[in-house]
């Protein structure tokens, strides 16, 4: 995610060679993080994956634990939503960053309304690493549910948005994005992810 710009534009003075040692440790930190993080999410293979999660019943301290945790995670792992499936956690709960305005948590969400329009785009996630599929996803989607307060909150996503979501309320069916790509991707994606899956 780190781009070195002005790397080879003009020549190093002190300062800028300073500058490149913090920008490398940085980076050198925040790829220690996401591996962390993704060490802490469910790989492809792990049955919590393909689970159809239960709805979340009490809006307690455990669940805003929970939460903040996930927000933690995802952050790390430098993804855009999580699931609580890929926690283990087999409850209808997920963050996500659908616009800039920073993460939120959406709790038993229901789909209120979908586009019939469509767009398909590339997707990873978070528990299929080294995997990218075209997926075909609704251009506009309106959902409900709680945040982790018990509030009622309404999202009108358009675009990157509505993919997002609807990739995490997948988790939350236990579908996949190798579920949603064709069969040309989804023979792709399988010769990535079985080695891995038979290691472990
Ligand atoms: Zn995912």
């Amino acid at each position: 995610m780190h781009e070195h710009e002005h790397e080879h534009e003009h020549e190093h003075d002190h300062d800028h060679a300073h500058d490149d040692d913090v920008d490398a440790r940085a980076e050198a930190e925040a790829e220690v993080r996401r591996r962390f993080a993704l060490a802490q999410i469910r790989q492809y293979g792990d049955v919590a994956l393909r689970m159809a999660a239960r709805p979340v019943e009490d809006f307690d301290d455990d669940l805003r634990r929970l939460a903040e945790r996930m927000t933690g995670l995802m952050h790390d792992a430098q993804g855009v939503g999580l699931a609580a499936t890929q926690v283990g956690v087999v409850r209808r709960l997920f963050v996500f960053e659908p616009d800039e305005d920073g993460p939120r948590t959406l709790v038993n969400p229901v789909v209120v309304e979908r586009s019939d329009e469509t767009a398909s785009d590339e997707e990873g996630c978070l528990s299929l690493q080294g995997v990218r599929v075209p997926v075909e996803r609704a251009a506009s989607l309106v959902l409900a549910g709680k945040d982790e307060n018990g509030d009622d909150v309404r999202y009108d996503l358009e675009g990157y948005g509505a993919r997002v979501a609807q990739h995490e309320l997948d988790h939350l069916d236990g579908v996949l994005i190798i579920d949603r790509t064709d069969d040309e991707h989804r023979k792709e994606a399988l010769a990535i992810l079985r080695p891995r899956a038979v290691l472990g």
